[in-house]
């Protein structure tokens, strides 16, 4: 949970542009696709949990890793609190 660097945080927001395939080897390196299909990741938001269907971004709050469903008012808050 230490590699994420301050450039990743900088592009966080902008993840859910890529590829699915980019998105499954990007989790595996963060060791968090099995957790996701353990169904053991939750929404930093809303609680709920997040699969690769209702995933939307992840990023870094305090140094650890969130990830942020779908729901509009999830990423709204994301943004809002990455954005300052
Ligand atoms: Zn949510």
């Amino acid at each position: 949970m230490v590699r994420i660097d301050v450039e990743m945080k900088k592009k966080s927001l902008e993840l859910k542009a890529v590829l699915d395939s980019d998105l499954d080897k990007m989790l595996d390196e963060l060791g968090l696709l099995q957790s996701m299909e353990a169904g053991e990741i939750s929404c930093a938001n809303c609680g709920r949990q997040i699969t690769r269907d209702n995933f939307y971004c992840l990023y870094v709050e305090g140094g650890e890793i969130k990830l942020c469903c779908s729901e509009m008012a999830c990423y709204e808050e994301v943004a809002k609190r990455q954005l300052g």
